[in-house]
């Protein structure tokens, strides 16, 4: 269920936030004038608008200078520039920001609307597509705006009267900003970097080659043969790692006794992708019977009939490990993103740029929170658990547990025949909005405002929400509903993606300024979506999950979060090890890599597991393509969790979710601290596990 709204707006936000810094020595060199007309135009403000404006004089232009390039224009353009555009008294400078928060306001929202139709084949459910809808859909309108926008100077005018803020500003006195501060920071950060457009298309080369990598790396199971020559895996399977890999360990729980050996031939798979000894002849290619353990591999015996051959080798091939693909991918990914580094002087490295800048959380911190995961000596208890429900000792792909599933007391059956009498179209779900809200809590006025600000479309897929951007626009909710009505799981994604356009609506509308509107990450928005969803059967007039459901879903969330920490760590800790040796070859970053999965499970796994040096956390696709994504995934565990236990506590949904979703993009930990008190981090996870245990212990 991945929030649309919320990846546009990082394709906005890669938009509006990439463009250049000049600072590159040719560009120095070219403007040998720059520093002497910094000092004398200063001077000449200064002189002009009075001590008073000093501070904003320095700061705005010393922000002009650092994004000027030779083709912007000489030393009389320069400082006619900020003669012009500096608002130098509170009156104009008032109505400049309102000029640029109302011209940004519809410049996003039309922005929006216009990618919206451009999709709306692909998207929405209106009959078969033409090869014309995935052209427009491709398209992206925004992609020059950046360029653009320095091209014409608008970004120079927002630098030269608004500040941007560094991480450890925000941290030491955004807490005492006003909300109008807040907003001209956000303002600025849309013109916080210029990147060159060669560095920019050198970033996008090596993300679309790790990208097509990892799209073709498939596993055909079929081929797969144990020490017997045994095909355990059915015919037609093809999995792609390590998403599809790991599910099907996951899949496999359904009968844990039966299917252990073909967890462990899995788990051998994804040892021999990260340690590089696969042969590279079984990479999506059904031609080859694989047995992992010995590493032989064999002409097909019985092809799979569900795929055509697609590549025949000598058989002097047939040995040939992959030659560290991979980790040339990561190498080049690495590389790429270090080019950035010149044009980034409020982040010199990209791990800075990820955590001081799009997570807003110190690096340092955000490893702590994550410590206090791994080290909690929960991980023991559940892992005994764990061992105890399975009657075996935990193998490390054990790691991937997803048994903690409560027996739901109604059938899919029931389910489906409740919600497909109650919705039989997408009118009957639209229309019914205003009483599913009131059922959350909130009053007949809010109710009435919010489904009037938000459409539903009937969607192709299975659903998702999409946020406005401007107030006269509604957000969207796209559903699916069957031709005989909606089903049980439909419904429950609806839920969950109308939690999402209810807390878009609150952030834009009542954020009061637009710059600050949305909320810090998207963790924040999932989580109101979460605790909609959590309310499925309530709203269908059934009885809500009992206390040990509840309980089963803690422990599997903490499960998860250890899971995805120690992958995160070692996202984290393979950039760290790229920077400080930065010519490494891919062997050499294969040969650390192995060192840090090996290390990070060791130290937080192993106590748990009783096994030493697994690799498999390594696995992780998302390493190789996604450029330090993967902190993400823990970081939103832990918010989400965190927001839906304060929200559970205060007992009422609609005015707790009004009260915090207006306070808009601010840090996410002040955000938090603001809406409950507390601080970003593990306290509530390990709480309601601790709270879990003892119930299921009962
Ligand atoms: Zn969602």
């Amino acid at each position: 269920m991945r929030n649309l709204s919320f990846m546009l707006a990082a394709v906005l936000c890669s938009v509006f936030c990439l463009s250049v810094f000049s600072t590159s020595i040719a560009q120095e060199k070219k403007m040998e004038w720059l520093n002497s007309s910094v000092n004398t135009i200063t001077k000449t403000l200064i002189d002009k608008y009075g001590t008073e404006q000093k501070e904003r004089i320095i700061s705005g232009i010393k922000q002009v200078s650092e994004f000027w390039r030779t083709e912007d224009g000489g030393k009389d353009v320069f400082e006619g520039f900020i003669q012009q555009n500096f608002a130098g008294d509170k009156a104009t400078q008032d109505e400049l920001f309102n000029r640029l928060e109302y011209v940004f306001e519809k410049l996003d929202g039309h922005m929006n609307e216009i990618g919206r139709e451009m999709r709306l084949q692909q998207e929405l459910d209106l009959g078969p597509m033409l090869p014309i809808d995935e052209l427009f859909a491709g398209y992206n309108t925004a992609a020059h705006l950046n360029d653009d926008f320095f091209a014409n100077k608008v970004a120079f005018v927002v630098l030269l009267n608004f500040p941007l803020k560094s991480l450890e500003d925000k941290i030491a006195y955004g807490a005492s900003w006003s909300r109008r501060q807040w907003a001209e920071v956000r303002l600025a950060e849309r013109f916080s970097k210029r990147i060159p457009a060669d560095v920019q298309l050198a970033v996008s080369k090596a993300a679309a080659a790790s990208d097509q990598y990892i799209a073709d790396y498939n596993i055909y199971m079929y081929n797969i043969i144990n020490e017997k020559g045994e095909h355990l895996f059915p015919q037609g399977m093809r999995l792609l790692s390590h998403w599809n890999l790991r599910d099907e360990i996951k899949s496999n729980y359904a009968d844990p006794v039966k299917n252990l050996e073909k967890q462990l031939l899995i788990q051998k798979i994804m040892e021999r992708i990260v340690d590089q000894t696969i042969p590279e002849v079984v990479i999506n290619n059904p031609n080859y019977d694989w047995n992992p353990y010995s590493n032989k591999v064999t002409p097909v015996a019985k092809p799979d009939p569900a795929f055509a051959i697609v590549k025949t080798e000598k058989p002097e091939m047939l040995a040939k490990a992959e030659p560290d693909t991979r980790y040339k991918m990561l190498l080049d990914d690495f590389i790429a993103s270090k080019m950035v580094d010149p044009y980034s002087p409020t982040a010199r490295t990209h791990i800075d740029r990820k955590f001081n800048e799009e997570r807003e959380i110190p690096e340092n911190r955000f490893k702590q929170i994550l410590l206090d995961v791994l080290q909690s000596p929960l991980a023991k208890t559940i892992g005994d658990m764990i061992e105890a429900r399975l009657g075996r000792k935990l193998q490390p792909f054990d790691i991937w547990y997803n048994g903690f599933v409560p027996k739901s007391k109604y059938t899919p059956e029931e389910l489906d025949a409740i919600v497909r009498k109650k919705y039989p179209n997408p009118k009957s779900f639209q229309d019914d909005m205003p009483n599913i809200l009131k059922k959350l809590g909130f009053s007949d006025e809010k109710a009435q405002f919010l489904a009037a600000n938000i459409a539903i479309d009937p969607a192709r897929g299975s659903g998702h929400a999409m946020g406005a951007y401007m107030r006269e626009a509604k957000a969207r909710l796209r559903t699916r509903v069957g031709k005989d009505g909606m089903d049980y799981k439909g419904f429950n994604i609806a839920v969950h993606e109308f939690g999402h356009n209810v807390e878009q609506t609150f952030s834009m509308h009542e954020v009061g300024n637009m710059s600050l509107q949305g909320v810090p990450n998207t963790a924040f928005t999932e989580a109101i979506a979460f605790v909609f969803q959590a309310q499925d059967l309530n709203l269908l007039g059934l009885a809500a999950p009992d206390e040990k459901t509840e309980a089963m879903k803690t422990l599997n969330d903490y499960w998860m979060t250890y899971e995805i920490a120690g992958v995160a760590l070692i996202d984290m800790e393979i950039w760290h090890w790229m920077y400080e040796h930065q010519n490494a070859s891919p062997a050499e970053v294969k040969a650390a890599m192995l060192m840090i999965t090996k290390n990070i499970w060791n130290t937080y796994y192993a106590p748990v597991f009783g096994v030493k040096d697994v690799t498999i956390l390594g696995v992780y696709s998302h390493i190789i393509h996604s450029f330090l994504y993967l902190p993400d995934y823990p970081l939103g565990h832990l918010i989400a969790f965190q927001i839906e236990e304060q929200i559970k506590k205060s007992g009422t949904i609609g005015p707790e979710v009004e009260r915090i979703a207006r306070q808009g993009r601010l840090l996410p930990d002040l955000w938090m601290k603001n809406a409950f008190g507390v601080h970003v981090g593990a306290e509530s996870l390990l709480e309601a596990t601790n709270r879990a245990v003892k119930i299921l212990k009962k």
